[in-house]
């Protein structure tokens, strides 16, 4: 599919039916696989034999959709999970155990800095935060001789500050280490992460992949540009996996050595398998992918724009703003659009946030960013609600700050919601 251009390979790549094949992918609903003989399940258990064993560790639905995504990124090859969470778990852990360290950047999901601040930390893993003021010479004081990666958000949720992914990338490479991209919010339609030399990218495809509130899920994409054998730091990599009979992944699979670990290892140990019909869901969503991302470009652009120029409105933060911090940034990155999520503060605080929230009738109250319809979140009075205001603001979260997921409905009726609740909330 390589001679396709990307929104082609939305639609086009993974499943690819031969003559009387279903047009529609189908869901291979099934647990285990048929063999003629136990020598060619033999050679499935030692990694040497071609197909599927069980579904824990691979399945066609699943490995159709996985080829999909990664021609998208432009990877040698990628891992569905079952969730995004899943993804981050395993992207770090596969080259980052106990008594090893990585670096974060602090600007991420509020759930993986949980999952990297707190589980990890009891698996003995520890994150070091780089703050986004740091100097060069201060993210790579962090490092040490037990340092094994780096991570960071293309476009970090809920902060939306965009990630340097060429800045950090050569930091790491510096140090003979891979960058790990979580590239949720700005998709491949957006950002391609590899392109700018980040090693492995990581999605929560819960959200724009999907795109339609359907099915949580995560994956992997291995560039397979990394050199794990430089260095040394790799051995799980580099040298005998005895749980396989001594398979050594970077001679045995070259290129796909850290996602066939991924795999084989992470995915056949934890079990954070994704399910075939959550594979189909998601492939129905990356079908539109392309029309739908450059749908909510335009639209959350228009309404960033229309907010920042209302008296109702204190702030606004999106990243294609020119008042934006990160416009720069925006435009190296994203130059195709910032994606569709804004956030902004309505005048008159929490109070009024909340009754704007309250009166929108189109924008969706949920727990949830990143869908085809609009929705709305005010973290003051939800996810952060156990916070004091003091604390909120230095969370970043400020009282009267809105999360608004822009949808890809007709932006006039989005326009004259937030209008209509706007006045209601400053009435
Ligand atoms: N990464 C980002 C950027 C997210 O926004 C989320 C969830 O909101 C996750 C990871 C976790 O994904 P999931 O909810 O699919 O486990």
């Amino acid at each position: 599919m390589k001679e396709y251009k990307i929104d082609t390979k939305c639609l086009q790549a993974g499943y690819e039916p031969e003559n009387g094949m279903p047009r529609v992918m189908p869901i291979y609903q099934s647990t285990t696989y048929r063999y003629n003989s136990s020598d060619h399940l033999a050679g499935l258990f030692d990694l040497t034999a071609p197909g599927h064993m069980y579904t824990r560790i691979s399945n066609p639905s699943v490995a159709l959709v996985e080829d999909k995504i990664a021609q998208l990124e432009g990877g040698v090859g990628a891992m569905l999970t079952s969730s995004g969470q899943a993804a981050s778990l395993c992207a770090v852990f596969n080259i980052c155990g106990a008594g090893q360290n990585f670096i974060s950047a602090s600007s991420i999901y509020g759930g993986t800095v949980n999952l990297f601040a707190v589980t990890m930390k009891r698996m003995g893993i520890e994150v070091r935060f780089a703050t986004p003021d740091m100097t060069d010479e201060e993210i790579l004081a962090l490092v040490d001789e037990n340092t094994r990666c780096f991570f960071g958000e293309t476009i970090a949720n809920p902060a939306l500050t965009v990630f340097d992914i060429e800045r950090y990338a050569s930091l790491a490479h510096g140090v003979g280490l891979p960058l790990i991209v979580d590239n949720t919010f700005a998709t491949p339609m957006l950002c391609r992460p590899f392109e700018f030399g980040a090693d492995i990218v990581m999605h929560s495809t819960t959200k724009y992949m999907d795109g339609h509130a359907t099915v949580v899920g995560g994956v992997i994409v291995d560039s397979g540009n990394f050199d794990w054998e430089k260095g040394g730091k790799f051995p799980e990599l580099t040298e005998p996996d005895e749980s396989y009979h001594g398979v050594v992944y970077t001679r045995d699979f070259g290129k796909a050595a850290y996602i066939t670990k991924a795999r084989v290892q992470l995915m056949r140990d934890l079990g954070v398998t994704p399910q075939p019909l959550a594979a189909f869901l998601l492939n129905e969503g990356l079908d539109t992918l392309a029309v739908r991302m450059e749908r909510h470009c335009k639209n959350a652009q228009t309404i960033a724009e229309y907010l920042e120029k209302d008296p109702r409105v204190s702030w606004v933060n999106y990243p294609g703003l020119p008042s934006s911090p990160d416009y720069a940034l925006a435009q190296k990155y994203l130059p195709g659009g910032c994606s569709g999520v804004i956030s902004f503060g309505v005048k008159g605080g929490r109070e009024a946030a909340m009754k704007f929230m309250d009166s929108l009738k189109l924008a969706a109250i949920v727990v949830h960013v990143a869908d085809a319809r609009t929705c709305v979140l005010h973290p003051a009075s939800t996810t952060h609600r156990q916070l004091t205001d003091e604390q909120l603001i230095d969370a970043g979260v400020t009282p009267d700050l809105v999360r608004f997921s822009v949808g890809i409905e007709n932006v006039e009726d989005i326009l004259a919601d937030i209008d209509q609740a706007l006045a209601k909330a400053n009435g």
